[in-house]
Parts: C-alpha cells; structure tokens; sequence
C-alpha cells in the first residue's frame, strides 16, 4: 500500500519549498519531493543574490503580492534564526519614458511607495561607478534589496520539517496520474505515495512533468557574471551600492552590490537561449563574457574591465506575457502547478507558498492572482 498524504509538492526550489512549508503550518499531512539537494544550481534559485523590489515595472498588481512577500521573508528569518533579506536601496535607470523607469514610476504612484527620481548627473554623483549619459534618468527606491537564494530555500526546507512536513531529496518524480477518487499517485525512484492533492513546483522540469503542450512555456538559458574591478574598494560595498536594473540601447541588465567577499554580479535580464533543463549547456563561453562586457563598457565602465571572477547559468522558465502561470491543471482539478516565473519569481516564493496553500486547501484565495490564470494562453488566436 502507498504512503497516502494531504499534499504532495514536487520540487523544493525556491516555490516548492514555501509551498511545503505553508502547506504544514496548516496542519497538512504534506510529502516534499525533490530530485537533487536543496539549494542545489542546477535549477533557477541558486548564484548567491536575487533582488527584491516594489515599484514592480512589470505590473502594478504584482506590489500588493511582493509586499505580502517582505513579511513573510521576516517571518520566516524570525522562524529559522537567520537573515535571508538585506535592504540595499533599488536603482532603476534608462531614457525618459522606457518601460523599467516609467513602469517602475507608475507602480510606486499606484500604490504610495517611497520613491526618488534622479537625472543623469544626480546618479553620477551618488553613485559614482554608474555612467549614465545626459538624459538619462532614474527611480531609486530604498525599500529594494536583495535575498540569498539558496540559504532561503534550504530555510524553508527546514521550517517545512519542523512544522512536520516529510521530504525526501534525491527523489524523483517519474509520473503522475489521477486516481478514481479524485486524488492523484505519485512514481518516484524511490516508490509510489498518494495524496488528496499534486502541487507541481518543479520550476525548467514542470514543462514536461505537467504533460502540458497546452502551455506555452519556454526553458531559456541564462548566465550570471561576477567581475572584480580593479580598485573593489567602497563604491560596491552593500550600503554605497544599490541593486539595479537598466534598460540600454533596448536591453535591460541587472546587478548587485559586492556581497559575502564575492564580486559584483551582474546578468541581462531577458535575452536567454532556449533550452531544456536536462540539455541544457552549463559552460559560459567567451563570446557571452564579451557581450557582457560590452554592455557594462557603456554603463559600469570599471566593472567591464574587471577580472571575471565566475560565471555559471541559470534557468528561467518563460511564458509568453512574462507574468506567471499559477493555477490548476485543466485537465485535473487536484493537480496544482506554479510555473512561468519568467526570470522574476523568486523574491515573491514565500507568497506563491501561500497561495498555493490556499488552493490546495481552499480551492481558492484571497491574493489577487488573475494576471497568472492558465487558461488565458487558450485564448490567444491561433492556438
Ligand atoms: C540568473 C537568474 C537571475 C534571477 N534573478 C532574479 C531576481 O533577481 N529576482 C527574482 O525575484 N527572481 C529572479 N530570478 C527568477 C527566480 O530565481 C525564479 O523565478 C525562481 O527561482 C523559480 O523557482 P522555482 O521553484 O519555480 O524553480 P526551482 O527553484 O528551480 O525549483 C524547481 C525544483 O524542482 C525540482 N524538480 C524538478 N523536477 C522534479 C521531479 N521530477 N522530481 C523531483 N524534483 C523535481 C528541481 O530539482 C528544482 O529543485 C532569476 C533567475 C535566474 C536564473
């Protein structure tokens, strides 16, 4: 006879995790799945950093959910006794009127969030490794900073344990299939478990596991970049440095202050080769450290003749708007999924935790989550 539980979660990267946790606080009988080690870097929440922000360019009705977000990461240091979150300030530049600065400036009016906005010459002289051209402009926000990625996901592991989650790593998923009761077994390389309930959060793996052609969802492979200026002395240190994206000549690049010894990382946000999670190419090539370089030359010119100190990939999982795909399975009501994240999930994994914990439980929620339906690719013509 299989193990039968309330919820299994398949996957504790960074959504999977919260949702376990979430999910035992309320009294779930929950079983937590994962392939690989948690805070393993094979997946999409690993490289020492991920930024968190609230004048949210992407969408006005993302703020309510990351501010939801802010508290359950201090819960959640409160929980497990650690700091996971350090507040650096957020800077967001471009030309007037491109979407990261006017999107980010139309989210902060929307909801009152503390803002400033910069000219080209108040940016050189707060933060002098930043070169931005005349006209170009800047929202700075102080409440943006930035997590530890894999410290947070193995965090909520353990409080996941603690409130009498079970997970097993090193375990993987095979397949699924609703049962004749209405619940779901489970195959993994290990044995098979039921459950009233399947929340898929298995991140670049939840293409194939979801059996989901009706998803347009693409793998894209990204790279992160850690240069060492030559003189690292104070203008990166957390505290002189804000997190930052900009959007240049039509492409947006992020970065971070220098944090726990390592040099500043910098990535491009979008601009990903398509890929697969088992295929994909983990070696960073020249021509890419070049093309980064090239980017920084005209914005963070001592970054872009710095020792590259590492480099390594990442995975997003992208659906067509960008916005994320949370929701249940349309061909099986038991079956709950978080995927989509699209490049921007992390800093929101403790409220998608939530929400999925409402589904599960609820079969509803209270977040407003109706940029992430599933069924709105359905819709699209021609498909
Ligand atoms: C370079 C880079 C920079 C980013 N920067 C930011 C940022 O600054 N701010 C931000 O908010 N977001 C950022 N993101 C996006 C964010 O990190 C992701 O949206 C988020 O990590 C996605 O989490 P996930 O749980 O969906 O996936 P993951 O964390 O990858 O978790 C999926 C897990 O499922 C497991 N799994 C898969 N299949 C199976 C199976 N069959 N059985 C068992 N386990 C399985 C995997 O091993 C993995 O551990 C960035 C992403 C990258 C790659």
């Amino acid at each position: 006879m299989a193990s039968s539980y309330d919820d299994i979660v398949v996957g504790l990267g960074a959504m999977g995790s919260a949702a376990a946790y979430h999910l035992a606080l309320r009294g779930r009988r929950v079983l937590g799945l994962e392939q690989f080690e948690p805070g393993h870097d094979r997946g999409s929440s690993h490289g020492g950093t991920r930024m968190i922000r609230q004048s949210y360019f992407e969408d006005p009705s993302y703020v309510p959910l990351v501010l939801r977000s802010y508290q359950l990461w201090r819960g959640l240091e409160e929980a497990v006794g650690e700091s996971l979150l350090e507040i650096t300030g957020g800077l967001y530049l471009g030309p007037d009127g491109c979407r990261t600065v006017s999107g980010a400036r139309e989210s902060a009016r929307r909801w009152g969030l503390p803002h400033e906005m910069l000219d080209a010459a108040e940016i050189r002289r707060r933060f002098p490794a930043f070169a931005p051209a005349d006209g170009t402009v800047g929202l700075l926000e102080p409440e943006a900073g930035f997590l530890r990625p894999e410290r947070a996901v193995l965090a909520h592991v353990t409080a996941a344990r603690a409130a009498g989650a079970e997970i097993r790593t090193g375990d993987q998923v095979t397949f699924w299939e609703p049962t004749r009761d209405g619940g779901v077994w489970v195959r993994t390389t290990s044995g098979t478990f039921r459950a009233a309930r399947l929340l898929v959060t298995s991140g670049a793996w939840a293409p194939v596991l979801l059996k989901a052609r009706w998803l347009p969802l693409q793998v894209e492979r990204q790279v992160q970049y850690w240069f060492r200026p030559a003189d690292p002395a104070a203008p990166y240190a957390v505290g002189a440095f804000p997190c930052w994206i900009w959007e240049h000549d039509g492409v947006q690049a992020y970065g971070f202050p220098a944090v726990d010894g390592a040099a500043p990382k910098v990535g491009l946000f979008r601009q990903g080769t398509p890929t697969t999670a088992v295929t994909v190419d983990r070696t960073v090539h020249e021509e890419e450290v070049a093309q980064m370089r090239s980017y920084l030359a005209g914005t963070l010119p001592a970054l872009a003749t710095g020792s590259l100190e590492d480099a390594g990939t990442c995975l997003y999982t992208t659906s067509p708007d960008e916005h994320f795909v949370i929701g249940a399975h349309p061909q099986a009501a038991q079956v709950i999924f978080a995927t989509g994240f699209s490049g921007h999930g992390f800093k929101f994994a403790p409220v998608v935790g939530e929400i999925l914990a409402d589904l599960a439980i609820d079969g509803t929620t209270q977040h407003d989550c109706s940029l992430f339906a599933p069924d709105r690719f359905s819709a699209r013509p021609g498909s």
